[in-house]
């Protein structure tokens, strides 16, 4: 079964007053485990509203979201939270890191100290860091990594619980082309180790390194196959 799946997801705000939008039409989305796909689409266009379904941080006014084959309308606000962590990896444009904590305890703070022990959450941090090649700068703080490597502690941090889907929103655009490229290459080897990966972006050459891509336009999603970068040149 695919691990995202929308049937007819609507997102009104403030409904029945002036003040109403519709966000989302009727949104149908399958992604099936290990997809890489790009969501694209102008600003306005929905794309914040669906990712923050998808993500779990909201909840749909109509319409179906199975996140692994859940209900998210089943769910109360614990659960809720609960299938975010368990289900979803969020890396974000500005990488979000704590300044004062090092590269292993900014990967282990979504592991909660209540709930695993120490010895296990350092173990887990060095896994993770491991797996985006950055085993030898565990001590260093933010500051003292470059923007690419701050946005691979973020993505190791997005892993730590072990998430089948990762979501990312703009995660290469506070970086150079060639950086960014680098953080494309270790999605795709996330998505080839059975990941998957949903992109939020504007840059056509980012989507491209998708499998897919959807576009949003006015609340309504349009999927348009692996998107030729030539025809955006062109245009
Ligand atoms: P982007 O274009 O980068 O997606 P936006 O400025 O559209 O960013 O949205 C940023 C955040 O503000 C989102 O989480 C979105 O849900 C929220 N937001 C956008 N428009 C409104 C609004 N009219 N009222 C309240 N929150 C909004
Ligand atoms: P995008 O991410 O593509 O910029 P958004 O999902 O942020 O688009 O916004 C889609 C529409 O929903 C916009 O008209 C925006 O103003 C509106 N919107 C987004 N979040 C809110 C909110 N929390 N309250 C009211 N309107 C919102």
């Amino acid at each position: 079964p695919p691990v995202i799946e929308t049937r007819g997801l609507e997102k009104i705000y403030s409904a029945g007053t002036e003040a109403e939008v519709v966000a989302l039409k009727g949104v149908d989305m399958s992604i099936a485990h290990g997809e890489f796909v790009a969501i694209m689409g102008p600003s306005g266009s929905g794309k914040s509203t669906l990712m923050n379904l998808v993500g779990c941080l909201d909840t749909p006014t109509g319409g179906q979201y199975l996140c692994d084959g859940i209900d998210v309308a089943t769910l109360g606000r614990e659960e809720l939270a609960e299938l975010r962590r368990d289900k979803i990896g969020f890396v974000f444009q500005g990488f979000n890191l704590l300044p004062r904590m090092t590269a292993l305890e900014n990967v282990a703070m979504p592991l909660g100290y209540a709930r695993v022990p120490n010895e296990e959450r350092a173990e887990r941090a060095r896994e993770a860091l491991a797996s985006v090649g950055l085993e030898n700068r565990g001590t260093h703080r933010p500051s003292e990594l470059s923007g690419g490597q701050q946005q691979r502690v973020a993505i190791a941090r997005a892993l730590i619980n072990r998430p089948p889907v990762l979501l990312a929103d703009e995660p290469t655009g506070a970086l150079d082309t060639k950086t960014g490229e680098e953080i494309l290459s270790l999605f795709k080897r996330l998505r080839d180790d059975g990941h998957t990966v949903v992109l939020i972006t504007h840059d056509p050459e980012v989507a491209a390194h998708a499998d897919r891509t959807f576009v949003m336009r006015d609340g309504e999603l349009h999927e348009e196959g692996p998107y030729d970068t030539r025809a955006a040149h062109a245009s």
